[in-house]
């Protein structure tokens, strides 16, 4: 694979996890705030962090010794504010019994709704410090949670995803032209678009949360391979990436602190890069969450592998 990159939860952040990552030889260090209901909160806290030169001077500790960048999160909840629910029900997702929502993702067939994600957009993309010009915009936890609407409801969920990924892209891309954006295969979003086609600068990022961790994934039905096959020929191989969980202590730990003691499985993560490379990925990366400081205090130096 040609890159590879790193997950860590931003208030993981140490000179140490940068110089760790840094002699293992990633390419990359991304900054994930946490998903789920908080989202829109955590990425926040994030924000406020990259204005304090504390944590800049973090960041550029990293890009002097040649790590880039990244920031990676689930970002809908933050682009369109919740608050805007009690005078714009019509901007949020209609649910199954027909009722509008704000819980998660919104209504992309409504005009202004959609604006105000891109617009939005635009504004984070230029206040992520240092990043690289890679985009990872996630749409919320995806499980069901596209808008109902009658117009939306004709979408598949990957048409759905691909059509809010393009319009972002469209409008970071006038403030920063060589921007590019993930399209995030994970969930309900797995299996290719059908009837929308991607804007230059859209990329794969395939996280197959749902496998199970025990085992080389490859061997976990007979599907997995044709259907990886598909959208990465949907997509293109130029700039795909696998985002895994092999070093998701977050996920290990069921997403609870304290965290549990991580032991990797190497065996898997072998064989998982070599079934990933034959399929043409072109960049690795894994989420490695929960591995901070208080995972420090409580079991000593987490185990890392090096993606290559
Ligand atoms: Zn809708």
């Amino acid at each position: 694979m040609n890159t590879s990159s790193i997950l860590i939860h931003p208030e993981e952040l140490t000179k140490k996890w940068i110089e760790r990552t840094k002699a293992l030889g990633y390419d990359a260090l991304a900054l994930h705030p946490r998903g789920g209901k908080r989202a829109p909160e955590t990425l926040k806290e994030m924000l406020d962090w990259l204005k304090t030169p504390e944590y800049r001077s973090l960041i550029d500790y990293a890009k002097s010794i040649g790590l880039e960048i990244e920031y990676e999160f689930h970002a809908m909840g933050y682009l369109l504010p919740r608050e805007l629910f009690p005078s714009h029900p019509e901007y949020f997702r209609m649910n199954d019994d027909g009722e509008r929502t704000p819980d998660s993702n919104f209504c992309i067939s409504n005009a202004d709704a959609m604006n105000i994600v891109k617009e939005n957009a635009k504004k984070l993309a230029s206040s992520l410090y240092g990043s690289t010009h890679n985009f990872y915009f996630w749409a919320d936890d995806i499980r069901g949670a596209t808008c109902k609407c009658e117009k939306c409801r004709k979408l598949s969920p990957s048409d759905n995803n691909l059509i809010i990924m393009n319009e972002m892209l469209a409008s970071v891309k006038e403030e920063i032209p060589d921007a590019k954006m993930a399209y995030l295969a994970y969930q309900d979003t797995l299996d290719a678009p059908t009837s929308v086609k991607p804007l230059g600068g859209i990329f794969l990022e395939y996280a197959p949360i749902d496998r199970d961790m025990t085992r080389p994934y490859s061997g976990q039905g007979e599907n997995i391979a044709p259907s990886i096959e598909k959208i990465i020929s949907f997509f293109g191989k130029s700039g795909s990436k696998v985002l895994e969980y092999w070093m998701d202590n977050s996920m290990f730990s069921n997403w609870q602190k304290p965290p549990k003691k991580y032991e990797p499985r190497r065996d898997v993560i072998a064989a998982d890069l070599e079934f990933y490379r034959s399929l043409g990925f072109e960049r690795v990366s894994s989420f490695a969450c929960f591995l901070g400081d208080d995972y420090e205090a409580l079991y000593g130096e987490p185990e890392i592998v090096e993606l290559k």
